[in-house]
């Protein structure tokens, strides 16, 4: 028999978990599912996060952020203070940006127990195969939702069953635990392994960082592995097992709801697209939507206050550097171009892009 349930969410990711944990929180009979036996691993981020101060400053709209953004150090494997531009011909410009990189094996398990302790019941190895006339359908039989919650990744599954849009680009990126003397210094190269994106350097230690890269899947990428490996010989790492995904790459989907389903994370293309960087827009957006999706169910409210929450609350910085990523994107960038671009451009200027602000003010 299929179970009856007020909110299922799928996908225990940062987003879902999040979203379980505020639901439940509130009081919601929440089950969050996840096809992987062992959450969070394979690992395949590089677990940059800037600060919860930078953050206070990039998310000005995002309200209670400590609950949300303070990370206990046990997760944290470094701490930077700044990151280096490397423009194709390896000019160099240093910004002040404090970060952090977190070790997402142990963080994504400890946001699913923070959903645990607030309620909700965890199923892992439990696969969404889709949603076919309110019936949630999954490997470990059917379920009932009142709401669901689709965390389930850029390729969401039940965002295609309910004919809610895709993103408009999703690009891959590889990324590896590496051996390296590097900085201490998070580095982001313009190279030409990573057309379209960059390649990075993210300590997590002493000689040992991430190295990884992404690509515009609308440039000539080739092979994306040889590139990596390419770019490693470069900066001078030893690359460990190479794991890697997909990032939402143009900016948020239109339409986040459709009757009883809300898109949250990856799956609703809420990532920063000019620097990849999705897991503080996971958790906020999961907040929102745990919430909105209590207070439904609760009768004091509207799935479609959801896409309303996160367009204030996150959807400017989106915005702003989904057009970053636009204008990145651009057959223009040749790398003479982006060397003298990179070399002309004020520093104040590429600290604003970076941290997703609008540049001069205006663009
Ligand atoms: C190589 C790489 C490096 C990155 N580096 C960074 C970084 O340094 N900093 C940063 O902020 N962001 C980074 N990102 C982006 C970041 O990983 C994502 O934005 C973030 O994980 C999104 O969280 P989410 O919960 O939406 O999705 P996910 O973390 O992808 O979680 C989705 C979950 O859904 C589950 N799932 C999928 N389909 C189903 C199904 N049908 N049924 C049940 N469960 C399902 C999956 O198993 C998974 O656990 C990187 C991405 C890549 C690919």
């Amino acid at each position: 028999m299929p179970e009856d349930r007020q909110i299922v969410v799928v996908g225990a990711g940062p987003a879902g978990s999040t979203a379980a944990r505020y639901a439940a929180e509130a009081g919601a009979d929440v089950v969050l599912i996840d096809r992987r036996t062992i959450i969070g691993r394979p690992v395949q981020c590089a677990g940059y996060l800037p600060t919860p101060g930078e953050l206070a400053e990039m998310l000005p709209d995002v309200p209670d952020q400590d609950e949300l953004y303070q990370v206990d150090d046990s997760f944290v494997l470094a701490r930077t203070y700044e990151s280096v531009m490397v423009s194709p011909k390896g000019r160099k410009k240093t910004l002040r940006f404090d970060g952090m990189t977190i070790d997402r094996g142990e963080w994504d398990p400890h946001l699913v127990d923070l959903a645990v302790k607030a309620g909700a019941e965890f199923r892992p190895s439990t696969q969404a195969i889709g949603l076919e006339q309110g019936v949630l359908r999954t490997d470990r039989g059917d379920l009932i939702p009142g709401v669901v919650i689709a965390a389930d990744g850029p390729h969401s599954r039940i965002r295609g069953s309910v004919g809610l849009p895709d993103p408009k680009l999703i690009a891959p990126a590889l990324n590896a635990p590496s051996k390296m003397l590097h900085s201490g210094k998070v580095e982001m190269h313009f190279a030409a392994e990573a057309p379209g994106a960059y390649g990075w350097v993210i300590p997590t230690g002493q000689g040992m960082a991430h190295v990884g890269l992404g690509a515009d899947p609308r440039r000539k990428v080739g092979d994306l592995k040889a590139n990596l490996e390419s770019f490693a010989a470069r900066v001078g790492a030893e690359l460990g097992p190479v794991t890697g995904g997909f990032v939402p790459s143009a900016g948020p989907v239109k339409r986040t709801v459709s009757g009883n389903v809300m898109l949250v994370g990856d799956a609703a293309g809420h990532v920063m697209a000019s620097n990849g960087g999705g897991v503080p827009i996971a958790l906020a957006t999961g907040r929102a939507a745990g919430q909105v999706a209590s207070r439904t169910l609760s009768g004091s409210g509207d799935l479609s206050d959801y896409q309303r929450r996160w367009r204030a609350e996150v959807g400017d910085v989106l915005a702003t550097s989904a057009r970053f990523r636009w204008a990145a994107g651009q057959p223009i960038w040749s790398p003479l171009a982006m060397d003298m671009a990179m070399w002309a451009f004020p520093k104040s200027q590429m600290l604003r892009a970076l941290k997703c602000q609008r540049i001069f003010w205006i663009y």
